[in-house]
């Protein structure tokens, strides 16, 4: 969940090169240190809402797709993104000219993405949206550009007017949650769902912030707990090479939950979810047989999307099972 302190995300170019070098060590450094002097200095005169220089907006997208472990052509055009929309004399020939056709083309990619008018409603049309989208990126990295800059407009949606506030959240839910959702990238998927929340349904969020807040150290203490046995387990099984990690369920999918079958977060089965990931197939069958037998599982909760893989190509197994101490996750 992003708090107020994340807003303002001015990052130096050194700390920028630094991150990305750490996963793209052959990467052109030197294609990121020109664009984010140019974009400074395009943006040098404009201001945000927020107040806040506007440079730190394509800032913020380039730690968010660094965050993504994207490529330096990528966070370069994510730091010039907005160049073209909004700097008088920048035209996408010059940013080709300076910056070669690659980036031309993301760049310009995401600003034609900016001309798609999503004001439609109807879950039909929003659809065809989406796919439209997608067509229209071409290149992929277009579509996770356009992801991170709804993300950081919408951590810092709270100075647009409450009429603006609304439109956007719900284009958010309707749009880019779904389209975060098919690429893969949860963690932008999850965040844009929660914010889209906290402006279309304020009291049930801060009511759920407060609720699922109050429980957090008894669920941080049992994922803990979970995550131990779970890794001894498999070890005995045979199961050497395994990663394991716990987190609390978002917001939106607990409320979403909440509405859809008309409960009460008492009633709701998994707050919290663990995830294993394993090497083979093989493994993760192996896995799901260990863990039956540790926890007992919930009938008609089992889900192989090995079998059946979801519309996104997304494969795992999913179950359910109640906890050391009664709690189901
Ligand atoms: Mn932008």
């Amino acid at each position: 969940m992003s708090e107020d302190g994340k807003t303002s995300a001015y990052i130096s170019v050194d700390e920028l090169v630094e991150r990305i070098r750490k996963y793209h060590p052959e990467d052109d450094m030197e294609l990121v240190r020109r664009a984010y002097a140019f974009a400074e200095k395009a943006h040098a005169h404009q201001v945000r809402k927020s107040g806040d220089p506007y440079f730190c907006h394509p800032c913020a997208v380039a730690v968010i797709l660094a965050d993504l472990m994207l490529d330096a052509s990528t966070i370069a055009a994510g730091l010039l993104h907005d160049c073209v929309e909004d700097c008088e004399g920048v035209t996408s020939e010059l940013i080709g000219q300076e910056f070669g056709q690659e980036i031309e083309l993301l760049v310009d990619g995401v600003t034609k993405l900016n001309q798609l008018d999503f004001s439609s409603r109807e879950e039909a049309k929003a659809e065809t949206l989406r796919k439209m989208f997608l067509a229209m990126a071409k290149d992929i990295r277009v579509v996770l550009i356009k992801l991170a800059d709804r993300l950081h407009n919408m951590r810092t949606l709270k100075f647009k007017t409450p009429d603006r506030q609304r439109a956007i959240a719900q284009e958010t839910l309707d749009i880019y949650a779904p389209l975060a959702h098919r690429l893969g990238v949860y963690t932008i998927k999850w965040e844009l769902e929660d914010l889209s929340l906290r402006y279309l349904d304020p009291d049930a969020f801060y009511e759920l912030v407060r609720l699922v807040g109050m429980k957090r150290a008894e669920r941080e203490q049992l994922i803990a707990q979970v995550t131990q046995e779970l890794k001894t387990k498999l070890y005995e099984a045979g199961i050497h090479k395994c990663e394991i990690d716990g987190r609390p369920k978002h917001f939106y999918s607990i409320y979403k939950k909440m509405k859809n079958q008309n409960k009460t977060l008492d009633q709701i089965y998994d707050i919290f979810a663990v995830r294993i990931k394993v090497n083979t197939v093989r493994d993760c069958y192996s896995a799901l047989g260990i863990i039956h037998e540790m926890y007992k599982p919930i009938p008609g909760r089992f889900k192989d999307y090995i079998a059946m893989p979801k519309s996104n190509m997304y494969q795992s197994l999913h179950t359910t099972l109640i906890g050391p101490e009664g709690q189901p996750f």
